[in-house]
């Protein structure tokens, strides 16, 4: 394993502020290889930011930058996102 890499928990507390779920156990789904994965199972690399990669064939799936108070957030490969939510 890379030292710059954590996986995805790494990171839960950034999503924590945009989704209202419990975001480590939703599943993406790679919009490059089409295998779907908790995000808390993903590969993140630090660098300016965060960069969230698929496990099986390492597709940039997110990209988190907090910068001045905000957070930068951008979705260049995920096909689809599963968030359990309460349909009862
Ligand atoms: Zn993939």
């Amino acid at each position: 394993m890379d030292e710059a890499m954590l996986d995805g928990n790494a990171v839960a507390g950034l999503l924590q502020d945009v989704f209202a779920v419990e975001t480590t156990t939703t599943i993406a789904t790679c919009a490059g290889c089409g295998a779907p994965s908790p995000m808390g199972a993903t590969q993140v690399y630090r660098g300016a930011g965060f960069v969230l990669r698929c496990p099986r064939c390492e597709q940039a799936m997110v990209t988190l930058v907090p910068a001045d108070g905000r957070l930068w957030i951008g979705f260049p490969g995920i096909r689809t996102l599963q968030v359990p939510v309460d349909d009862s």
